[in-house]
């Protein structure tokens, strides 16, 4: 058997866009026109700033989009000592929780940077993944959601990378595109008219699930917590997601709590 995206789609594509300056609003509008679905990673200490998105316009802008953290001041975390990373974090939450009423758990490095202290001090700060600036060019899931690997920035040829992932082959299961940047890029380089020509050629795809950046890491997850017996021949899911999979042919889901027969 074999684990397939929600609604057994096959591939995923995720964009991770940081420091919520007021271009998103454009960016926002771009995903939207097309169905597509991202995080925003925003710095709670520069919200309402010049330049900046409003605390006031949170939840409307990114009204279907995930809002998350990336410091409270975008510090470069490895110079601060550990209560100061804890307050980057913890503090950052809390305020764009009370900004958004939403419950915030998903981060992006400030400048890349971070270590294997500052990994737990996020977690314990209640960070359940954290992007990094390093591009993979491929197409795997992370082994670690808290040194999250985006496939590649958006200057590194997504359109390019879009054909592939057109046309990946079967064999490739569970490919992921995460596409990162900042949306201030677009109007500083005039390139507006590529993140808009990616989304319309990327939208639309009935195998494809837009998710954002959260929802990816919610659903591996889930995936990853399946027991199985020894056999392979029974299955329990004890997340509260539904988890569908496809086996000798035929699709499948395991109902959150349901213990089941792998192919019945
Ligand atoms: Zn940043």
């Amino acid at each position: 058997m074999e684990f397939l995206y929600p609604d057994w789609k096959k591939k995923a594509l995720t964009f991770s866009y940081d420091d919520g300056q007021i271009y998103d609003r454009r960016l926002v509008e771009i995903f939207n026109k097309y169905g597509l679905k991202g995080t925003f990673h925003l710095n709670s200490g520069t919200v309402g700033k010049p330049e900046f998105v409003e605390p006031g316009e949170l939840c409307s802008l990114y009204e279907g989009q995930e809002i998350a953290c990336h410091g409270v001041e975008h510090r470069h975390v490895l110079q601060l000592c550990s209560s100061q990373q804890l307050r980057e974090v913890w503090e950052d939450r809390a305020a764009l929780e009370k900004m958004t009423g939403r419950m915030i758990r998903g981060m992006s490095y400030a400048f890349g940077e971070y270590s294997e202290d500052f990994i737990r001090t996020a977690e314990a700060a209640g960070i359940r993944y954290s992007r990094t600036v390093r591009s993979t060019h491929s197409f795997a899931l992370p082994a670690d959601f808290m040194q999250w690997h985006p496939t590649m920035h958006h200057n590194e040829g997504i359109l390019e990378k879009l054909e592939k992932f057109r046309s990946i082959p079967g064999y490739e299961k569970m490919p992921l595109f995460y596409v990162w940047g900042h949306s201030f890029e677009f109007e500083r380089e005039n390139t507006w008219e590529l993140i808009e020509t990616f989304a319309r050629e990327a939208s639309g795809d009935p195998d494809t699930w837009y998710a954002s950046n959260g929802e990816i890491c919610e659903y591996v997850t889930a995936l990853r917590n399946v027991e199985m017996s020894a056999g392979l021949d029974r299955m329990y899911n004890p997340s509260a997601l539904p988890i569908y999979y496809t086996a000798s042919g035929k699709n499948y889901v395991c109902r959150p709590g349901e213990e089941r027969r792998t192919e019945e």
